[in-house]
């Protein structure tokens, strides 16, 4: 029997009158990928800040690996192996992408040696106190492991390793926030809109890239607005709406469930719509 990995109950954040995520059910096995479709504005942002420490439900509880994770902190969240991605990605501009890399498997280390990793602000904390000379002076193992997990992006991105963040292209930097979510080993990896602003052969590139990170047997929620994308990689899927859940199921129940077509094509998402047509 398949373990449960991550069990989210009847999760509730509410911004002044707007109930941005409603009473949400969302459990995801080892080795699953579960995707979470909804118009813009549904919640799903929320509700990953809510998993993932960002941001602390209203109600409702978050259990990970059999253990209540409600409003831990993200860094310890990142210990136990929860890594994640930003819808609007999140890089930094003036380091390399081998430091930039290197920066979520520092934090893995830190985090097996003291508990304590350093992601996000706290890692910009670090690199002004300590400066990134350190970062580059650690351990060679550490270096060839990231420049493995840089070349599991194909030619994107060795070529540009010491290339700082900023030159690169919206894509590859996306690529590079993915990698170092990568060298944080983590047990789930949570993607919002991966694919948010790329071409069609990006597009096509990242659904190849999440296909592998799959058979290596990791577990993926993911956020996606590409509904193709969605029905190839997904084992389940689930739909928000206005905050709540509509809709669950394969991808191809899901697709035809008469709910989810009213919420993407309903008055209230034109956007939504053509994202719907798509993959029709
Ligand atoms: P999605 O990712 O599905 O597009 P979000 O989770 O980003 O949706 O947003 C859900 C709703 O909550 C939206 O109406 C958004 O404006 C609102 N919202 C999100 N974050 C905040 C916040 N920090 N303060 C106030 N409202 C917010
Ligand atoms: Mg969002």
């Amino acid at each position: 029997m398949t373990q449960t990995l991550l069990d989210v109950r009847g999760v509730t954040r509410r911004f002044g009158g707007l109930t941005a995520v409603n009473g949400v059910d969302l459990s995801i096995s080892e080795g699953e990928l579960v995707s979470v479709i909804g118009p813009n504005g549904a919640g799903k942002s929320t509700l990953f800040n809510l998993i993932t420490g960002l941001d602390t439900p209203d109600a409702g509880s978050v259990q990970f690996d059999g253990r209540d994770i409600t409003g831990v902190r993200p860094e310890k969240l990142a210990a136990l192996g929860l890594a994640r991605t930003f819808q609007h990605g999140r890089v930094f501009g003036n380091l390399s992408v081998l430091d930039n890399v290197l920066i979520g498997a520092h934090a893995r280390l830190r985090a097996t040696r003291t508990g304590w990793p350093i992601i996000g602000a706290m890692a910009e904390v670090a690199r002004a106190l300590i400066g990134p000379a350190s970062i580059r002076r650690e351990d060679a193992a550490l270096r060839d492991e990231v420049r493995e997990i840089i070349a599991g992006f194909g030619e994107r991105l060795t070529p540009r390793i010491d290339h700082p963040a900023h030159s690169l292209s919206y894509a590859n930097r996306r690529r590079v926030e993915i990698a170092r979510a990568l060298a944080l080993h983590p047990r789930i990896l949570l993607l919002d809109e991966p694919t948010a602003g790329m071409n069609e052969s990006e597009t096509a590139e990242m659904l190849v890239l999440i296909q592998q990170l799959k058979a290596r047997g990791l577990t993926i929620l993911l956020i996606e607005h590409k509904l193709d994308m969605v029905m190839r990689l997904s084992d389940r899927v689930i739909v928000l709406d206005n905050g709540a859940k509509i809709a669950e199921g394969l991808p191809r129940d899901v697709r035809n469930d008469p709910r989810v077509i009213e919420a993407y094509l309903g008055h209230r998402n034109v956007g939504g719509a053509a994202t719907m047509r798509v993959a029709a």
